[in-house]
């Protein structure tokens, strides 16, 4: 049974640097954000130690109290928040519909996607994050986040897809040397980054190997890594100061599977030109539809951008969709040329009132030319 029935103008599923960038947005637009936390309440940050690229903080901030000034922060202008997760919707029609997983139902009106996504780990002792494990304390998944602090250490690598070259490659920095250690024989990544690591003389492989252990302690960090040759059966330490898991990443877009357009791996399909994905209303922003960048000012900054795509959808402006096309609340498609708009009952009108000349200045408008200013003096 329902705990409660909610419903909302904006409901925002994730609170990482997109969910709540989207939540400040949207709260002091006056459209009162209601932000479902998720399993991770503030995201991936909320497991790093310290962060030093997310500008605005000069010497650094630790990702848990950056994350909770994001969330202070909107909840300062009005943001509410559930500490649950959903785990099932309905995206059939608006109200979308949202079921959590401690009973409440929700219903949005346009509802921002924002659940990021997660490293895949080994689950091998000494990986979780401190102070179960190494994590944040020598074991990372992100090079461009920690490689900083490797400066002149020996680390290793895990994996060996295109993630996994692209870390050893960029590791090669700071690193005094990168071992991968793959555990077949060959790599799985593409070609060209194959051939960058190869040609790398910072860089050496470790095949057919499975990293069982991250050694070391809170006192001294990481300090190598125990490893089990697959083929001949033989265990070794080997010795490093720095574990990079590159073994992939998976958006957390299950719920949505079947409502939105993904790729193979699932991340959901945007715009380009926006952040709308196949549904109107639905946005989506942050690590759930990006594979590449993967960083906590490009999430923020698209969770921006769905939020203002919201207000817009709100207010029954066009929003871009993948297609070209825009669509409005009402349910109006403008076509990709801008020339027609299809009205909800089918009827298809010109874009272009009477009187415009269809480059969407009035037939009468006299141009108005500015004199460009000059610095010259006169002489
Ligand atoms: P992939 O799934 O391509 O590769 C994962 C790698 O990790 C594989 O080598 C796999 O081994 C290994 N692995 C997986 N699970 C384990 C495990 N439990 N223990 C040990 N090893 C394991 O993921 P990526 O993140 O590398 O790439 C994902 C997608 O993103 C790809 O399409 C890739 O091309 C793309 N990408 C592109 C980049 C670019 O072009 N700059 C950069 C990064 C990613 P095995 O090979 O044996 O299965």
């Amino acid at each position: 049974m329902a705990k409660e029935t909610l419903h909302r103008e904006v409901v925002i599923v994730g609170s990482g640097p997109a969910g709540l960038t989207a939540a400040i947005y949207a709260a002091r637009a006056e459209l009162h954000p209601l932000v479902i936390h998720g399993p991770q309440p503030g995201g991936q940050l909320t497991i790093t130690t310290e962060v030093e690229n997310y500008p605005g903080f000069a010497e650094g901030i630790q990702g848990p109290e950056l994350m909770q000034q994001f969330e202070e922060q909107a909840r300062r202008f009005g943001t509410e928040f559930l500490i649950t997760f959903v785990n099932k919707v309905d995206l059939s029609a608006r109200p979308f519909m949202l079921w959590t997983e401690d009973g409440h139902e929700i219903k949005a009106e346009t509802l921002i996607v924002a659940s990021g996504a997660s490293a895949k780990w080994l689950g091998i002792p000494g990986e979780a994050p401190a102070p179960q494990g190494l994590g944040g304390l020598g074991v990372s998944a992100c090079a461009t986040c920690d490689g900083f602090f490797f400066k002149g250490k020996p680390i290793v690598v895990v994996g060996g897809g295109d993630t996994a070259m692209e870390e050893a490659t960029f590791l090669t920095r700071y690193a005094s040397r990168v071992t991968v250690v793959h555990r077949r024989d060959s790599l799985r990544a593409s070609k060209i980054m194959q051939d960058k690591a190869f040609k790398n003389p910072k860089i050496d492989f470790v095949w057919d190997t499975d990293v069982r252990e991250v050694a070391g302690s809170p006192e001294t960090g990481v300090t190598g890594v125990k490893l089990y040759n697959n083929k001949t059966g033989e265990e070794s330490e080997f010795p490093c100061e720095g574990v990079f898991i590159a073994i992939g990443h998976k958006p957390n877009t299950d719920v949505f599977k079947g409502w939105l357009d993904m790729d193979d791996v699932g991340y959901i399909k945007t715009a380009g030109v926006s952040m709308a994905t196949n549904i109107p209303g639905v946005f989506a922003c942050g690590d759930a539809q990006d594979s590449f960048y993967r960083q906590a000012v490009t999430a923020a900054g698209t969770g921006c951008m769905a939020a203002i795509d919201a207000e817009r959808f709100l207010d029954s402006l066009p929003v871009p969709m993948a297609s070209g096309e825009e669509v409005t609340i009402e349910g109006e498609v403008v076509s990709a040329d801008r020339e027609q708009v299809t009205m909800p009952d089918g009827e298809v009108v010109s874009n272009h009132p009477e009187g415009s000349n269809g480059d969407g200045k009035h037939a009468d408008d006299n141009a108005v030319v500015y004199a460009r200013h000059s610095t010259e003096l006169p002489s």
